[in-house]
Order: C-alpha cells, then structure tokens, then sequence
C-alpha cells in the first residue's frame, strides 16, 4: 500500500505533544511492514535543527489563499535510521517563527491561513512529486480541511480520486475553531459553511471538517473511541462522531522501545530488565533520591508524576493527595512538568515547604523523565480525560507501577488490582474512577499497602507489566487493517487487487 502521513509535527522535525511521537514511529514500522510510506509536513525554524539532512528539490508551487497567491517549495529528508522520506513544506512567512503554533500562550492569529496553506500545499506535493498515494492520513485539525479538499475539489481528478482519506484525532480539546470569514481562505464554497459540515456555532472549525469528510476515523485508543460519541468528552462533536461511528475506531499508541528500553537506556545509573528488576531499581531509586535531595530511604513509597502541569492530567488532585499525607507519612514524592503558571507556584511552594519529601522540577527534561520512570515504585496519572497517554506504559516497562483514572487509553492499557477486569485479564496497576482527590487517595492507600506488606504480589503487577508488549509493531498492523478498510470504503478494492480499479465511489458528506 502507498500511503501517505501529512501531520503538522513529527519526532524528530518538530514536537509540541504526542502527535509528533505517532508521526514518528508509525510510518517507519509501516515500512517495516513493507509498505511504501512518505511523510508530510512543515518545515519550522526548529526542523533545521533536528540533526537529519534536508535537501531542496527545487520544486515551487503556488496555491490561492482567499484572495492572495502565496508561493512556497519543497525539500526532502528521511525518517531516522529508516528510509521513509519526510517531505517539508517551507513557506517562511507562516512557518520561519519561534513556535508551532503561537508564543506567550496565545495562538498564532494567521493559524487557520497557514494551515490552509500547509493543507492545499500536501495536495499539490501529490501532483509535483508524482506521489502514488492508496491511503492518505491526515492527522488534527491542521489537516482537517484535506480530506474536504479531496472530496470536494478532486471528487473527479484522476490522480487524486482512487485516495482513501484518514483523519486521526489525538485530543478532542483542540479543534481549530477560527471565525466565519476565515470560510474565504478555505476557497470552498460558503455551502459547506452549515452545521452539519464545516460550521460549529457559527464558526469555521477544521477538526470537525476532517471529522465529516474522511472516509475513516481513527484515535488513539478504543475506549477514547468510545467516549468521544457522548459529552463532555465530545468536547461539543459527539453528535457528529455518533453519526460517523460506523467509520470511527481505536487504535492505542505504541511505544518508542528504542527509547525506552530499561535494559538499554543510556539515562540511567543500573539497567535493568524483568529478570533484574528488584536490584536495579533499587539503584536507580537510590540514585533518583540523591539526585533530587530527598532523603534515600529504600522502604518509603517513591511516588511520582510527570507531564503537562494541566487541568486534565489531574494535578489539582495530585496536590490535594500530597496536601493530606505529606505530614502524616513517609512517601516521598516527585513532580516532573511544565503547564498552567497556578501548578509552577502550588508544587514549588510545597517542595519548598517539605524538602524532605516532595521534590518538583519545573522544566521539560527528557533524561529526567526517565529516571524518574526507573527510580519511582507508584507513577499516577489521574487524568481528567487521556486520549490514549503513554507515561502509564512507560512506566509497565519500567516496573514502576501506574495509578490511573479509568478513562481513555489508561483504561485500555492499566488492569487495576482488585478491579472487576482483574477477573479476566492480569492486573498491572491499580485504577479507580471518580474523579476526586478521596478516590486516588484511597487507591494509593492500597497501593502502598501492598508495596509494605505484600511483596510477593507486588513483584507480580511488575512482571506482568514489563512483559507486557506496548511496542508499535502491534499498532501497525491494527492501522493497516484500519487502512484497507478504508479503501474499500472509499469504493475501492485493495491496490493488489486491480478488479474493480476505477470503480470509485465519493461517499457523499452528511447531507446539507
Ligand atoms: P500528552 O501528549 O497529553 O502531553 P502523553 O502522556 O501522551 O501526554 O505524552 C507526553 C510525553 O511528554 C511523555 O513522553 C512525557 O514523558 C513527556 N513529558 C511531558 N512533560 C515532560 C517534562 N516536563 N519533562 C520531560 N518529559 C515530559
């Protein structure tokens, strides 16, 4: 199959969040596969640092932004240790900036023309490159408007009308939503500016438009899948997402096991693997203590977090959990993250105020993140939603044991001890599902009950974890499916099966 991933960050050209690690990983185990795969996106002021050659094809195009003609041109480079080429887009205007997609907090005010720009740009790449594309994976709402743009604008094109159109949706928090007028840059036609297609309360909104006019829908995890359908977790769209649930599914992020790989991981001090776990962490915990000014203790609880210092990760819940117990026992906490200004000034005046047991770093650092992965026994993550979240697997392979809110991805992935689903399946973590501080209190009561008392079972939930297989090879072959399906949707049969070639079917958007 040729398929080709247009997204508006990938590892290691550009990141903000979690779609650049999918646009990383995926294409390259979809190589592995054997499929023909290229990639596509802008090329920012940080890709020319990202330590991979880039060279100019000296192919320009020009498309039409509303009323103006803007010219921009392509270079290539590859994928890491792979051959997949990445294919960057470079119009300097709209993409020669400090950030991706705004500074100081506020978005860019040009984001929905620059990513207007960036979607007509993946489709002339198509046309200058002679692309042979069967599937085209468009990703968010910065590529919302391609899959419109191929049901719309190139329904009769034959280089363009045999593409089956997939839209991944990675957080239904950010939907692009611009004003009306913004319609003009589009170059659609205002009919399609309704409610049942491109308009969300009298707004143009492109996740929604990806959303209508794809021929599959994908995120990232099955039951994220699943709440997205009903409020809040629809963020306004469950309507849409319940009309389009024949073509909606879940797929889980896999896990970059290059990277995070305890055995082989040059951040930490000891490596470890399932066999070695009790003696390595307990280096590595030691270390962590030392590194951090927290009192190197083996038998206290080390209980950490990281990530986005953000409502929906739950770190007001965090706090108030470390706010009850910090006086009243041993566990020593660590906070890793960087977000809402409220968290910086909450955590910072905690660790100041007990620098015996709580230790917050308020930055982004990765090889910090992975020592705190190793050297921590309980990781929480009592987030509000998580689309599919990859911490909680980080920590399985790590043998640090996950406290989770049971929604999204952590529930498809973390099999609380003692919950109903430990029937069925092995536990590795625990789990709970109100969202309060008293539920992840109690919770982590349990967990550290177990942790003193009951070793045994506690090196259980361990090896399960570890050997559990949270790799990218399983995901790959679960799009590729969701690929063919696709295709056959979008009226085709599969590309080795030339039968029925030609006989394409544009399934009509929801009717005006
Ligand atoms: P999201 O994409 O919603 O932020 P995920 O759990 O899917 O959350 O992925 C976040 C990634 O970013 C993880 O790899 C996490 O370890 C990393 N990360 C987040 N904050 C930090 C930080 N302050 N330092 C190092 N890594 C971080």
């Amino acid at each position: 199959m040729n398929i080709l991933l247009a997204t508006s960050e990938a590892v290691p050209f550009a990141k903000t969040g979690g779609l650049a690690d999918v646009s990383g990983a995926l294409p390259i185990e979809l190589a592995r596969l054997g499929h023909q795969v290229a990639v596509i996106m802008p090329a920012y002021r940080q890709t020319q640092f990202c330590g991979q050659k880039i060279e100019r094809l000296g192919l320009d195009f020009i498309v039409p932004i509303g009323s103006k003609m803007v010219s921009g041109h392509l270079s290539r480079s590859i994928m890491p240790g792979s051959k997949v080429p990445v294919y960057l887009v470079h119009q300097d205007q709209y993409f020669d900036r400090d950030q991706l997609y705004g500074s100081d907090g506020k978005d860019y005010i040009d984001n929905c023309e620059r990513f207007v720009f960036f979607s007509l740009a993946v489709l002339e790449a198509i046309r200058l490159l002679d692309l042979p594309v069967d599937v085209l994976h468009a990703n968010d709402w910065q590529t919302g408007l391609v899959p419109a743009y191929l049901k719309i604008v190139h329904a009769g094109n034959p280089r363009y009308q045999k593409i089956a159109s997939v839209f991944g949706v990675h957080n239904m928090a950010y939907q692009g939503q611009f004003w009306h007028w913004d319609m003009l840059l589009t170059g659609l036609d205002w009919k399609y500016f309704n409610w049942h297609q491109m308009e969300f309360h009298g707004k143009l909104n492109l996740l929604k438009t990806g959303l209508v006019f794809a021929d599959s829908i994908v995120t990232v995890s099955p039951r994220y899948a699943q709440e997205i359908q009903a409020s809040p977790l629809g963020c306004g769209l469950e309507g849409v997402l319940q009309y389009r649930r024949e073509v909606l599914s879940g797929i889980l992020n896999g896990i970059d096991e290059t990277d995070w790989n305890p055995a082989k991981d040059r951040h930490l001090p000891a490596k470890f693997d399932a066999t070695t776990v009790s003696l390595g962490k307990a280096a590595c915990k030691a270390a962590l203590q030392k590194e951090l000014g927290l009192p190197q203790v083996a038998g206290a609880p080390l209980v950490s977090a990281v990530g986005r210092l953000d409502d929906q990760k739950g770190f007001d819940l965090i706090a108030e959990v470390i706010q009850r117990w910090v006086q009243t026992s041993d566990v020593q906490w660590v906070i890793l993250g960087t977000g809402q200004p409220k968290y910086h000034k909450l955590f910072e005046g905690l660790a100041q105020r007990f620098p015996d047991k709580i230790a917050a770093r308020l930055e982004f650092s990765n090889p910090l993140a992975h020592r705190i992965e190793a050297g921590s026994d309980i990781f929480l993550m009592p987030s509000r939603f998580e689309p599919c979240g990859l911490n909680q697997m980080y920590s399985l392979k790590y043998g640090t044991l996950p406290i989770v809110r049971e929604t999204g991805g952590l529930a498809d992935t973390i099999v609380g001890y003692g919950s109903p689903l430990a029937k069925s399946a092995p536990a590795n973590g625990f789990s709970f599902q109100e969202c309060s501080p008293l539920a992840l209190s109690e919770t982590l009561r349990r967990a550290c009950d177990l942790f003193r008392l009951n070793s045994e079972q506690w090196k259980k939930l361990v090896d399960t974890g570890m050997r559990q297989d949270w790799s990218w090879g399983r995901s790959a072959k679960k799009y590729v499916d969701l690929y063919l399906k696709a295709l056959t949707r979008a009226g085709m049969t599969k590309p080795d099966n030339p039968v029925h070639e030609g006989a394409m079917k544009v399934t009509p958007p929801l009717a005006v």
